[in-house]
């Protein structure tokens, strides 16, 4: 049975991180994503948020046969290995992702030499898509309806209510 992990931190998820996830899930057998809970970046919305998130995008795709979401802390590897999977899977979206994404893939592959990384370009359409870029919007009240799977748009609008920002 072949595994894939596809880890991130996904805060939160946009059209671009499904669009991956559609594409892996058809590769292997089971997709785990998992959602980075050590991240030394500050996340606007809790790990229970955007698992949750996650888990709302897979069941309105009906992936749920074939992608479970996880969160995790440590090495990705050990939680990929804790997992069985046999792949890791990442995603491209300009040159600047690729020196950071080598380094990644590189290691992880000196740490565990039995789990690959595998990588997915991005659809033209999304490869200027990023959790970021989705934040900043939704801070101001703009429209993010083009960028996240519809079931969490709301979700992301009360967010920025609740901490004041809009
Ligand atoms: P991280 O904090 O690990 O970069 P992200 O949630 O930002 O986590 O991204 C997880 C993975 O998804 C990364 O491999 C990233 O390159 C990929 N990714 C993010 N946005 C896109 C997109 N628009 N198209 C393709 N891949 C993407």
């Amino acid at each position: 049975m072949k595994i894939g992990i596809y880890p991130g931190s996904f805060d939160p998820i946009t059209l671009g991180h499904l669009d991956i996830i559609i594409r892996a899930s058809k590769l292997v057998d089971h997709l785990v994503i998992g959602v980075l809970t050590n991240i030394s970046k500050k996340t606007i919305f809790t790990v229970e948020e955007r698992v949750q998130f996650l888990n709302w995008v897979i069941k309105e795709n009906n992936l749920e046969s074939k992608v479970k979401v996880e969160s995790f802390n440590g090495l990705l590897v050990d939680f990929a290995k804790a997992q069985n999977a046999s792949f890791i899977v990442r995603g491209l979206r300009a040159v600047t992702d690729f020196d950071y994404e080598l380094q990644l893939a590189q290691t992880n592959h000196k740490l565990v030499p039995e789990i690959d990384t595998i990588f997915f370009t991005t659809r033209l359409e999304y490869s200027y898509l990023s959790s970021s870029t989705v934040r900043e919007i939704a801070s101001f009240g703009g429209d993010i309806k083009q960028f996240v799977p519809e079931c969490i748009v709301q979700s992301v609008y009360d967010k920025y209510k609740a901490i004041g920002s809009v």
